[in-house]
């Protein structure tokens, strides 16, 4: 299947990021990807940055298609959009944070923690 992700990016150029991702929903919805519209919940956002209010940059939004790993199509906060999974992002996002920060997640408690104090969770490796 193919999809053109370059005409996301000219449609927010042109008209605004909104619009770009309304683009998004009506492709998945129309079922030219993997969903029906059954399958279309509206738009949301994923950041590694994740507190109880609010979402930290840098923050992708997607199309929300009801599960962690269905295929969807996501705005990276480079700007650049993607056939992907909220799921694949979310890691993405991690990985990126771990890497520049020198910081691991805690699969305990779900925060972060400075490779240099080590884990927040004793016992933990
Ligand atoms: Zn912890």
């Amino acid at each position: 299947m193919h999809i053109n992700l370059k005409a996301f990016e000219n449609i927010e150029r042109s008209q605004g990021q909104d619009a770009a991702m309304y683009a998004a929903q009506c492709w998945i919805a129309e079922g030219r990807g993997e969903h029906g519209l059954e399958s279309v919940y509206g738009l949301e956002s994923v950041s590694a940055f994740e507190s109880w209010e609010e979402l930290e940059p840098p923050t992708a939004r997607y199309v929300n298609t009801g599960e962690t790993y269905s295929e969807t199509i996501a705005r990276m906060p480079d700007g650049t959009y993607e056939l992907t999974t909220w799921g694949d992002v979310l890691e993405t996002l991690e990985e990126q944070r771990a890497e520049e920060r020198e910081e691991t997640r805690c699969y305990e408690c779900g925060s972060w923690y400075s490779n240099d104090d080590g884990p927040c969770h004793p016992g933990e490796s």
